[in-house]
């Protein structure tokens, strides 16, 4: 059966209906234009990665920013519990 490349447009002729592609390299290239190249791929994945991990360390030191402030609001509570106290010892 005479079938045309769904990449290159060739015409080939192909004993199993459900081929698409005239050669693998044209199965390749059309995969490529629909995922984009492994080394893109790669690199999208890499940038990905490094930004999840700035949104990482940016929650963390929003959350030990926090905690620093809490520590120093329960310091302060402690701070005047123990000055009021005091006050009704003496
Ligand atoms: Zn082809």
């Amino acid at each position: 059966m005479l079938m045309t490349c769904a990449h290159c447009g060739r015409e080939f002729s192909a004993t199993n209906l459900n081929r698409k592609y005239c050669c693998n390299s044209c199965n390749v290239l059309a995969s490529y234009a629909r995922n984009g190249r492994p080394a893109e791929r790669a690199e999208a994945r890499k940038r990905f990665a490094a930004d999840a991990k700035k949104l990482g360390a940016a929650r963390l030191a929003e959350a030990k920013k926090q905690i620093a402030t809490e520590a120093k609001k329960l310091a302060t509570v402690r701070k005047k519990a123990i000055t009021t106290k005091d006050l009704l010892l003496t």
